[in-house]
């Protein structure tokens, strides 16, 4: 079967999905958008009103800043992969909860591993968790890391820097520093898990 026609099937699935409780209040499902061979991978949080209305990711206000901060630094929406940690959209746009997190963990990582993105972008907090457990966004935001297969490269979520306005030239910077990498002018460091989380990594 080819890599696209695996994409669709998991995204027929993710569809399907009533792992968890999300479900029962969701308009639409929002799997991912973009094309199978991305080069780069951006991972958000979830799904807000109007992603679960169109069921295409980052359609809102953090996603009409994400596409600035893409153009500005010449990189094109059409050519990277965009998803969520869950899929669903939290009532009231709360945090994604532990249980919600690992209901999607494997749709997540079946995207990564059809894609295989050279990248990844995680936006926020609860998307960096699945990479690096115990670290602070406010600490390795804007450092590149090499995860296995993957670059990692984690971001403050665009939405932090719309409520946070001495954050956005922070994001940008990280932009512009994601530009460094993709232009290979950036050399990622190998990740090295500290001891317990190499039993808890999943990777
Ligand atoms: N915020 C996210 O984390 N994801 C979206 O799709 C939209 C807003």
């Amino acid at each position: 079967m080819s890599r696209e026609a695996d994409l669709k099937r998991i995204h027929g699935r993710i569809r399907q999905c009533t792992q968890c409780p999300l479900h029962v209040g969701r308009t639409k499902v929002v799997p991912g958008a973009g094309p199978v061979d991305a080069l780069v991978m951006f991972i958000g949080e979830a799904p807000g009103f109007h992603e679960d209305q169109q069921g295409i990711p980052f359609v809102g206000a953090a996603g009409r800043f994400l596409n600035e901060l893409l153009e500005k630094v010449g990189i094109d929406r059409r050519y990277v992969f965009i998803t969520n940690v869950i899929k669903c959209r939290p009532p009231g746009n709360r945090d994604p909860q532990p249980e919600e997190v690992a209901a999607c963990r494997d749709f997540l990582d079946q995207q990564i591993d059809i894609i295989r993105p050279r990248v990844v972008v995680t936006l926020g907090r609860h998307s960096m968790a699945r990479a690096f457990p115990d670290e602070k966004v406010s600490r390795v935001h804007g450092q590149a890391r090499q995860v296995g297969e993957q670059v990692y490269f984690p971001m403050y979520h665009p939405a932090a820097a719309l409520h946070q306005p001495s954050l956005r030239g922070v994001v940008e910077a990280d932009f512009e520093r994601l530009r460094d990498l993709l232009d290979g002018k950036v050399t990622p460091e190998v990740y090295v898990p500290p001891p317990e989380a190499e039993q808890l990594s999943l990777f």
